[in-house]
Parts: structure tokens; sequence; C-alpha cells
């Protein structure tokens, strides 16, 4: 950006040379292009589900656009999806939310988008999980915030430590995003850490709260979502970011959802107004399906991710050098690779990639706390898991490490 002629406001040309990026999908072209070139790739990097949206949500989308629900929307969506979001989220958590704070949203990021934006200038210091979802620290860099890690730790079963989040708030603390289940490390946080953390934040009125539940679904071994939304002091300070993407396989479509409180929804909806406009009428009717109609698609992809973790994990274990913590949500395994030999873990997911055909992701993409791990979604067929594990062991007997 710096180098171009056009003239750009300075603060926005630093601000553009700070934005980082999301590197699974810098992955995914990659990937993408080997295989184009003939090459076998089999695809454990992208983070999204390799089935189908269910055939009563595309119908419902369909039949949208033939009804003649072509145009503009309330820029806050459609009221009979905001009512449904708020039944479904009755009906999962036993939480009551008001409609009326609910935005739908072109995808789960948009939120973050939008809070980032809202809470990050110079000067304010925003906590963020490390590892964690990239885009949080890339927008918090944008913003010209400082951005503070909250280290996630194998030995904490990889999710977030109350004592550690409090101890890091300072007086110039604005936002604390959250993130269980999480990516990339599977880590769900339990509910008495939750309940700690809750109890610590009455100390720090200041410092809203974004809880990133994208993964609410996507839980294992029993485990029971422990959402923040069931707290409600924090219900004036809390930012709720959900959406339809991974839960009903419809990343494309960019349908998410988001609640806000009070103080905030105005300047949601206004944001909206000047960005968007609304989301795709037809998408918000095939979400409103999605919703509404039955709900054994999103138990047979959970049942099946669950059979593909203890496959990835097991074959995981077996290989000389990796110890992979078996996680409890999301869909991702997230290896330890110290043992390797390979002292860079994005070298090794780019020599995976570029020798054994396996597509992964580096730890370090998620954070400096990544280092030492990488990242493999198992939202693929069990097949392709075997064959990336069975690659994956014969080049790390074979390959000298770098
Ligand atoms: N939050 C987390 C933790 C994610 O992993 C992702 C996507 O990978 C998102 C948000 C963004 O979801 P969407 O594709 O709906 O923007």
């Amino acid at each position: 950006m710096s180098s171009s002629a056009l003239r750009v406001q300075p603060h926005t040309v630093a601000a553009f040379d700070r934005i980082g990026e999301e590197n699974a999908f810098a992955v995914l072209a990659r990937a993408t292009a080997l295989a184009n070139e003939g090459r076998d790739i089999v695809n454990l990097g992208i983070g999204q589900p390799d089935f189908s949206t269910p055939p009563h949500v595309v119908e419902a989308a369909v039949k949208a656009l033939r009804d003649g629900h072509h145009g503009y929307t309330p820029s806050v969506g459609v009221q009979p999806l905001r009512e449904a979001v708020a039944a479904d989220v009755h009906r999962r958590l036993n939480v009551e939310i008001d409609p009326g704070r609910l935005m739908i949203v072109p995808g789960g990021k948009v939120t973050m988008f939008a809070a980032i934006l809202m809470f990050g200038e110079p000067g304010a210091e925003i906590l963020y999980p490390d590892p964690g979802f990239p885009i949080y620290r890339s927008m918090i860099e944008f913003t010209g915030a400082t951005p503070i890690p909250v280290p996630i730790r194998e030995e904490h079963g990889f999710a977030f430590s109350a004592d550690e989040v409090l101890g890091l708030i300072t007086p110039a603390t604005r936002l604390l995003i959250l993130n269980s289940p999480a990516n990339p490390t599977g880590g769900v946080t339990p509910k008495a850490e939750i309940d700690a953390l809750v109890a610590g934040l009455a100390a720090h009125p200041q410092v809203a709260i974004l809880s990133d539940e994208i993964y609410d679904q996507f839980l294992f071994d029993g485990e029971e979502h422990a959402t923040l939304l069931a707290y409600p002091e924090i219900r004036d300070r809390l930012i709720l970011l959900n959406g339809w993407s991974k839960t009903y396989a419809m990343t494309g479509w960019r349908m998410g959802w988001s609640l806000w409180p009070e103080g905030l929804f105005e300047a949601a909806r206004k944001l909206a107004v000047n960005a968007w406009s609304c989301v795709n009428a037809p998408a918000q009717f095939g979400a409103l399906a999605a919703l509404t109609g039955p709900q054994d698609a999103v138990a047979a992809m959970v049942a099946e991710f669950d059979r593909r973790r203890h496959l990835i994990v097991d074959g995981l274990n077996d290989i000389p050098g990796i110890s992979c913590a078996t996680p409890k949500g999301a869909f991702y395994a997230f290896p330890n690779i110290t043992g390797t030999g390979w002292n860079s873990s994005k070298a090794l997911a780019s020599a995976l990639l570029e020798e054994a055909g396996v597509a992964t992701i580096g730890g370090p993409d998620f954070g400096v706390h990544g280092e030492g791990y990488i990242r493999l979604s198992y939202a693929n067929s069990a097949d392709n898991i075997r064959k990336a594990l069975e690659r994956m062991g014969n080049f790390l007997a074979t390959a000298r490490a770098a």
C-alpha cells in the first residue's frame, strides 16, 4: 500500500500496513493450485464442513427468490429470522434473549469486525486468545489498539484460564475476546472457569466481552455448551457472535448473527446501514428454514465428526514424535510436533503440503503461542484422513527436519 501513487491518508496507509490475514485462505489457494497441476492433495487446512447444506435449507432460499424476496430487507435482518434465532437459543441453551437486540450479519467475522472497531483505538488494550482465530489480532492491530494475547495452553486442556485473563486486565483494557469451543485447538473451557471469570469481571466494569461461540454445537464426550449468555450480570457488556457457517454447512452463504447490549445495538445497526445495507435476502430465508426445520442433519454431522476425531487423534499419536490431546469441541486437532525434530511448525506445514501433499496450518498462523503445533481440520472424509495420516507418517520417517 505504501508504494502506491494514490493519495491515501497516512493513517489509513499505516492501518492497512498493520492489518493481517487468515493464512488458511492462502493455504487453500496453494493446495488448489497444486491440485490443478495434477497433484493429489488432501486438504486438512481450511475449516469448513465437507457436508452439503441440508436440502430443505437450499429449497427455502430458492423458494424465497421465486416468491419475490429479491429486495432489501431491514438492515438488522428479517423479523421472523431474528425471532427464530431467539427461539433457537432458548430451546438449546435455555436463556432468553431479546430479538430486538439481534442483528443478522453476513457471516461470523462481521461481528468481530464491528466489535473490535467499536473498542479499538490507540491506547486501548484488547485481550484475545493465542493461539486463536487470526482475525482477532489482525483487526485489533488495524484499529491501532494494543493486542494483548491470552495464552491458551495445552497443559490447561486448551481452555482459557480465568486467573490468567483477569491478571492481564489493566485500566486500559476495553474488550476481552473469548472463544469456546475454540479454533484452532478444539479446546472447550469448563463452566467452572467461566463462572470464575465472570465473577472476577465484576471488578472491571469498563471491560466489554466478545464471546465467539460459533462452534457451540460441535461438542463431544457429553460436553454441554457453557454460554456467556447465561450470566445476567454481564449482559449489559456482552456481544455474542454466532452464525450458520459451521453448524449448517453454510460457510459460503455468509450468514451470521450477533446479540448486542442496549448501548451498542444502535452503533451496530448504523454500521450495517453504512457497510452492507442488509444480508442477502434469500439467504436469510434459508437460514430461517435451518433453524425452524429438522435438526437431524446437524446431529448426523456432529456424530460423523466425532468418529473422525478419534480416527485422527489416534492416527496422529501413532506417528513417532507427535502427541495429540483429544479435542473436546470444534473440528480441529492441534497436535504437538515438538518431538519430531522440526523446530518450525510453519516449515513443517509447508513441507507437508509441498512434499507430502497434505494441507495443514502451522500453529504460529494462530499466534506466537501456536509454535510447536500444527492444525488439522477433520472436516474431510475418513478415507482422506487415513491417507493424510499415512503420508505424514511416511514423510516424518524419511524427511530431514528443517
Ligand atoms: N470465529 C471462529 C472461531 C472461526 O473459526 C470462524 C471461521 O473459521 C469464524 C468466526 C468466522 O466464521 P464465518 O465464516 O461465518 O465468517
